[in-house]
C-alpha cells in the first residue's frame, strides 16, 4: 500500500488539469495548423510566482507551478493558474512572439472561459505578491542566461551586445519564459 501525500494528491490534481486545458485547446491550435504543445510539467517553483511558463524553438515547452501557493490557494489554483500557464504555451504555438499578456493571451483565456484575465495570480493575500514581468533565455557556448526585457529590447535594436563571462561568447536568443 503506497501513501500519497497532500503535495502528490495537489500536483496530481494540477497535472489533470493541465491535461484538461491543453485538450480544451485543441480546436485553436488545429485552427492555427500547430500541435498541441506538450510540455514537462514541473513542481519546483518557488518565490512569488504561481507558475511560470518556456517555451523554446527546439526544445519541449516547459511549465513549472509553485505547490507552496497551491496548497495555500488550491481553488484558484486549478481555475486560473492553470489555464494562465498553459495560455502562454497556446498563444506561443498560435501566434509566436507576443507580449506576455497582451490580445492573443487574453483571448487564449476568453477561450478557456476566463474573460477577466488580468486579475489572474492575484493572489495579493497574505503578504504573496506576484510579479508580472517577462525574462528572455539566452545561450552562449557554455550555458543558459536570464535577460530582462530592457536588455533583450536592446539585444534585438542592436544597442547593446552581451556576452558570456565565461566561455566570452556572444549571447543568442533562446527560449522565452512568462510568469
Ligand atoms: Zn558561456
Ligand atoms: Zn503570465
Amino acid at each position: 500500500m503506497s501513501v500519497i501525500s497532500a503535495d502528490q494528491a495537489i500536483a496530481a490534481r494540477i497535472r489533470d488539469k493541465t491535461q484538461q486545458m491543453l485538450q480544451r485547446a485543441a480546436g485553436l491550435c488545429a485552427a492555427h495548423r500547430v500541435a498541441v504543445p506538450d510540455p514537462v510539467i514541473r513542481f519546483d517553483l518557488r518565490g512569488q510566482a504561481a507558475g511560470q511558463a518556456r517555451w523554446c524553438s527546439r526544445e519541449r515547452p516547459t511549465l513549472r507551478y509553485n505547490l507552496d501557493i497551491a496548497r495555500r490557494h488550491e481553488f484558484d489554483f486549478l481555475e486560473r493558474t492553470v489555464a494562465h500557464e498553459v495560455a502562454h504555451l497556446i498563444t506561443a504555438a498560435c501566434h509566436g512572439r507576443t507580449r506576455p499578456h497582451g490580445a492573443e493571451w487574453r483571448s487564449v483565456m476568453a477561450h478557456f472561459g476566463i474573460p477577466d484575465a488580468s486579475r489572474c495570480h492575484d493572489y495579493a493575500l497574505e503578504g504573496i505578491r506576484v510579479k508580472r514581468q517577462r525574462r528572455w533565455d539566452y545561450r552562449c557556448g557554455c550555458s543558459t542566461h536570464e535577460l530582462s526585457t530592457t536588455r533583450h529590447k536592446r539585444m534585438l535594436a542592436g544597442t547593446a551586445r552581451y556576452h558570456c563571462p565565461r566561455c566570452r561568447r556572444a549571447l543568442q536568443p533562446a527560449c522565452s519564459v512568462a510568469d
